[in-house]
């Protein structure tokens, strides 16, 4: 017997309830409030990584002025844990009436545009029930993220099922790991493991640090001088977080120019903040003197420097060497080697998701994303009303949603106003001839999911208009100016 599955009808609808889609929920009830919209999420309740991510120590390596959003102040430290962020996104939530909105545990498998109804469909399956369900919208906005939230990458290393203690990735912390004592590996060199490694440190035997190759860190401490003296005035909270977002965007436009300005200036100042704390004896050369310039991956931020805390201690060490294989006992390093361990964690980092895996199809032709050209990183041509948001890396991803949200309810309410019922973006004459490249500049930023995944995502042209420029500075100005007029845009 086949069940009929109930389809409700919204004007938009949004994909994940992650800090992406929760602030695209915000924005449509403030700036289009006669739009219905529903907020379908997988998961048992909001927050994306920040709720998925459990390992111990979890934080954020951006300030929460610039992470949280404009509109809902930061009363807490720069770098918050995964919770207090939860606790401010769930305030966002209760505050503004959005709970009502979003349907928890709705996993969405498939999207299809109908060009002749201009209605999105999306179908999926509640997670909890098993029950099949079905939503029509006339706008789709995709807040899934970008990376894969079931599994964690971990390279085909040779002989890792030799290794006979237990192996870990990040993404998937089990509850119960019991690392009280153990000798861990921690493999890695990114923000995870800046988190993670102090972290455990103090009650592991000890954490041992592998990485192929060294990242950029900055130290500092976990507070802003400028927020505690206006707090010490009773300056209102609003301001403060106005005021603190204004001059942290402002220094990190001075540090980003100056990393492509004058690189190498920048890589003895970043170099030299190490030294601070490891001393001039430590072998900062090999262990934290990456080969990259500044900025092409994350720098990742060590509040307080705890993981350099760590290795002065003795509880970490840092081992730069690549891996041979695994053993029965650990890793056997090129060098010759062999590391031994309880516990094996692999912060390898993460597996691209290009738009939540889900099957997207218009007029029933599947969609290939790696056909299209993207519109400033957020629609695709030949995508009809949909819009995904990708936030920036050198900056706060949050800044990328606000702008967005304020560009997607200006779009809806100008359609709305002209009696518009479908756009999409369409090349120009002039960009008849522009050369089409790879979602990323990998001299530009190159992390290894995007390198890995890159043939998947959406392509960009050499104009700015025709890829995601990953400037903040430059967006801030520019999508507010968007002419919704402009012949890119192909109403219907
Ligand atoms: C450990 C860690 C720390 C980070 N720290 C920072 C930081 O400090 N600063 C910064 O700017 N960035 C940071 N990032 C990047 C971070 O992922 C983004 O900043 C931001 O949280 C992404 O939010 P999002 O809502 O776009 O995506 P996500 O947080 O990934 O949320 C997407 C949501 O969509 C749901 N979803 C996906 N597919 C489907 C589907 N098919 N059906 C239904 N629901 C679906 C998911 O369940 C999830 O809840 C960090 C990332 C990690 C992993």
């Amino acid at each position: 017997m086949t069940r009929t599955i109930k389809t409700e009808h919204f004007d938009v609808l949004i994909v994940g309830a992650g800090i992406s889609g929760v602030g695209a929920a915000y924005h449509l009830k403030d700036q289009c409030p006669d739009q219905n919209f529903v907020v379908l999420e997988g998961m048992e309740s909001f927050g994306g990584t920040w709720l998925m991510h459990t390992y111990p120590g979890i934080r954020s390596d951006s300030d929460l002025y610039t992470f949280g959003y404009r509109f809902k102040p930061w009363t807490g430290t720069p770098i918050a844990t995964a919770d207090e962020i939860l606790t401010y996104m769930g305030e966002v939530i209760d505050e503004n009436g959005l709970d009502q909105h979003i349907r928890y545990q709705h996993h969405i498998d498939s999207a299809k545009w109908c060009s002749k109804n201009k209605i999105w469909t999306l179908e999926g399956m509640r997670k909890d029930t098993g029950d099949a369900v079905r939503f029509t919208g006339k706008f789709l906005w995709m807040c899934q993220g970008y990376y894969k939230h079931a599994q964690g990458y971990t390279p085909a290393w040779k002989d890792l099922d030799k290794f006979k203690g237990k192996v870990v990735h990040p993404q998937t912390w089990p509850d119960d790991l019991d690392y009280k004592d153990k000798h861990v590996i921690m493999i890695g060199s990114g923000a995870t493991t800046a988190t993670l490694a102090p972290a455990i440190a103090a009650d592991c035997s000890h954490v041992t640090v592998l990485q192929r190759s060294p990242t950029y860190f900055i130290p500092g401490r976990n507070e802003n001088e400028l927020v505690d003296k206006l707090r010490m005035l009773g300056i209102d909270e609003k301001w403060i977080h106005e005021i603190a977002r204004r001059e942290i965007l402002h220094l990190q436009n001075h540090f980003t120019r100056r990393s492509f300005e004058e690189p190498e200036a920048v890589k003895e100042e970043l170099l030299a903040g190490v030294v601070k704390y490891l001393g001039p004896d430590y072998d900062i050369e090999t262990h934290f003197t990456p080969k990259y310039r500044p900025w092409r991956q994350r720098i990742a931020f060590v509040p307080d420097g705890d993981l350099f805390e760590g290795i002065n201690s003795g509880k970490a060490s840092m081992v730069t060497d690549e891996i041979e294989r695994f053993t029965e006992k650990g890793i056997l390093l090129k060098s010759g080697k062999e590391l031994e361990a309880d516990i094996i964690i692999t912060a390898t980092g993460f597996n691209l998701s290009v738009l939540g895996e889900i099957n997207f199809s218009i007029d029933d032709e599947p969609l290939d994303f790696a056909e299209t050209v993207t519109y400033r990183g957020m629609m695709f041509t030949g995508v009809p009303n949909m819009v995904w948001i990708f936030g920036y890396f050198r900056a706060s991803w949050t800044l990328r949603v606000d702008l967005i949200g304020d560009f997607v309810c200006r779009l809806l309410n100008h359609m709305k106003d002209k009696g518009l019922k479908a756009v999409v973006p369409k090349l120009r004459p002039e960009d008849k001839d522009m050369p089409l490249l790879p979602w990323m500049d990998p001299e530009n930023f190159n992390p290894g999911y995007l390198m890995r995944s890159m043939h998947l995502l959406p392509r960009r042209g050499d104009k700015p208009e025709w890829q995601h420029t990953q400037d903040y500075w430059v967006e801030k100005d520019e999508l507010p100016k968007i002419d919704l007029d402009d012949p890119i845009f192909v109403y219907k």
